[in-house]
């Protein structure tokens, strides 16, 4: 059986899907998609595959091991970046894609293709382009040349104009599972390997806190938010353990204070984490094997739950929200908090 996507981690029926009409003689995909999923979820990646699996020479041989089978010509060309026929444009350090972009694509569009049977055009945050430049491409989009194949890479489609959407139909990136996570890491930089061995607990922490982008940990894991992520996962795992013991609310109430009353984003930022841990208690408590968001350690998390009943995390989850709430409506940082905890 040809493995499909073999550079692609998560994403699997995504992947089936494509594959399906990759694999017939005449692939029947549209000429444009939206590729769209949050920073770091390998849109690129996705993008970069697609094109190969489009003009792999191996396609359609059932003796490829893969799809793209990553040895042909095409293939190789493609991923050493050595292929006139793929055309990367982006927002060139400015804040969004601009209509001259787009108009360098449409003057481009219409000259065949050099070397391959296709030209693939993949346009990087293409969630930025102005209305101007969306415009501007539509008018591609309406009537584009038989091989033109654009893929627009977008962090949230809300932000395309319908117009586009229907022209375009949406591949959504799911966020990975924490596994898919480290091992999409590992692929994209063998080297973070040496710091999961050195500091396990880290390593998890940054996969825990990038919810399903293997990019964004990779961001975390390098810059010096990591410390900072690490102290307020302690403080979460602390709070959960002292609310978990109603005798403690004393000492919860001192931790929180002290946890929280640095800055008011500092706040905001320690209490939705917070609330993410409760919410996984939550979950957990109906389903044994529900997706988490917070704790990698799913023991230690079921055991948590099982000290509390499902009323009172909901009223603690309830109470957290509703003091982000009036953090976020500038109320005073320390009175919010003693009330929050005189809810619990
Ligand atoms: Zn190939």
């Amino acid at each position: 059986m040809k493995e499909i996507f073999p550079k692609i981690i998560g994403n699997e029926e995504l992947c089936a899907r494509l594959a399906r009409s990759l694999l017939s003689e005449n692939p029947d995909l549209p000429h444009a998609y939206i590729i769209e999923g949050a920073y770091g979820t390998g849109k690129r990646t996705l993008a970069i595959e697609l094109a190969k699996a489009l003009v792999c020479e191996n396609r359609t041989n059932p003796d490829a091991p893969a799809l793209p089978c990553g040895e042909c010509r095409n293939c190789r060309n493609i991923s050493r970046g050595a292929c006139p026929d793929l055309i990367e444009i982006g927002t060139d350090g400015k804040a969004s894609v601009g209509v001259d972009a787009i108009r360098e694509l449409r003057r481009d569009v219409h000259i065949y293709p050099n070397d391959l049977e296709r030209k693939i055009y993949i346009i990087n945050d293409a969630h930025t382009m102005t209305v101007q430049a969306q415009n501007a491409l539509l008018l591609t989009l309406e009537e584009p040349p038989a091989y033109a194949f654009i893929l627009l890479l977008c962090e949230n489609s809300a932000l395309m104009l319908e117009t586009i959407k229907s022209r375009a139909p949406i591949i959504r990136m799911k966020p990975l599972s924490p596994e898919d996570t480290e091992r999409a890491m590992l692929t994209a930089d063998p080297s973070l390997e040496l710091k999961k061995r050195t500091d396990p607990s880290l390593f998890d922490d940054v996969i825990m806190s990038a919810d399903g982008s293997a990019g964004l940990a990779i961001d975390l894991l390098s810059g010096k938010e990591a410390a900072k992520i690490t102290e307020c996962r302690r403080a979460t795992e602390k709070f959960c353990e002292l609310a978990a013991n109603t005798a403690k609310k004393a000492q919860l109430l001192i931790h929180v204070t002290d946890v929280c009353t640095s800055d008011r984003e500092n706040a905001k930022e320690q209490l939705s984490s917070f609330s993410m841990a409760i919410r996984d208690l939550v979950l957990i408590k109906r389903d044994q094997d529900a997706p988490l968001r917070f704790y990698s350690d799913r023991e230690r998390a079921l055991e948590l739950s099982d000290s509390m009943s499902l009323r009172r995390l909901l009223t603690i989850s309830d109470a957290l929200l509703e003091a982000i709430t009036s953090l976020e409506r500038n109320m005073n940082t320390r009175l919010t908090l003693i009330s929050m905890i005189s809810k619990f």
